[in-house]
């Protein structure tokens, strides 16, 4: 008796979800659907969202972000909840890079090889940096859109295998902008300054912008940073110069973004949210 009511039960259920006009309103994703990608999703105001079993934040007029790795997997599928009630699950394939190999030499070898002493310094840094893009704000800066933070040639572009003086390293995330020192980086979208230090290891000048939802641009290499803190920045302000500070062959910007853990194109990032 019980066995029966639970098949019941699941075919009332999958009647529902097939049954149409019964299926929660549509979720509709703006952006390149590949590796690196930054997607701008849309569902129903009041309607919630879920990838990989977390909720994402939503804005009030239902648009979500959602960002894919340098080695998102083929498909990704996304659940949204209705007003209502009624649940979609929705799969979306992702297209695979192919990453370029760079070669970087002239680095000096204390940054590619570190020292025993200089361990230490190199967790604190990273400890500083995650918890700087821990937190999650409800901010909505990322609508308003971004331009780039300078004008200067592209010298090097996300996910590239890098091996610096022939050692292989972890890939770049970043698009590097060659410009001379003391050249004033523009912040590509308004937000708020999570981290402000002038010298990591790796970094150098370092500067972590947040532009809410999870999403924060990290700016490296700065000769000088121009901001503090905790303080807000509007689009195209100066933040910060250019400089060829931590791990670097010569002056250049390089600018990364990051969506909650996942590293994303900055390029993408300025195909999905051009400026309004
Ligand atoms: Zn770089």
């Amino acid at each position: 008796m019980t066995g029966s009511r639970v098949v019941l039960a699941a075919l009332f259920i999958s009647c529902f979800s097939l049954g149409a006009g019964l299926q929660a309103s549509p979720l509709t994703l703006k952006g390149s659907l590949q590796q690196g990608g930054l997607l701008l999703g849309t569902v129903e105001a009041g309607s919630s969202a879920y990838y990989r079993g977390q909720l994402l934040p939503i804005t009030a007029n239902g648009q979500f972000l959602l960002g894919l790795s340098r080695d998102a997997p083929s498909g990704i599928e996304l659940r949204v909840v209705d007003p209502a009630g009624m649940q979609i699950v929705q799969t979306f394939a992702v297209a695979k890079r192919e990453y370029r190999i760079q070669r970087v030499n002239g680095v000096p070898s204390k940054t590619v090889t570190p020292a025993e002493a200089d361990l230490a310094r190199i967790r604190n840094d990273s400890a500083m940096v995650k918890s700087a893009r821990k937190e999650i704000t409800t901010r909505v800066d990322f609508l308003d859109g971004f331009q780039l933070p300078l004008n200067g040639p592209v010298t090097g572009v996300y996910g590239s295998q890098r091996f610096y003086n022939g050692v292989p390293k972890s890939p770049h995330y970043g698009i590097d902008y060659a410009a001379p020192t003391g050249t004033e980086v523009l912040a590509p979208a308004a937000g708020v300054v999570r981290l402000a230090h002038r010298d990591l290891f790796y970094s150098g000048g370092t500067l972590i912008v947040d532009h809410g939802h999870g999403l924060s641009s990290s700016f490296l290499h700065l000769s000088d940073i121009l901001v503090a803190e905790g303080t807000q920045v509007r689009r195209g302000q100066p933040i910060a110069k250019v400089g060829a500070t931590g791990r670097a062959t010569g002056p250049h910007l390089d600018w990364r973004m990051n969506w909650h853990k996942e590293r994303v194109d900055p390029q993408l990032v300025l195909e999905t949210l051009p400026v309004q």
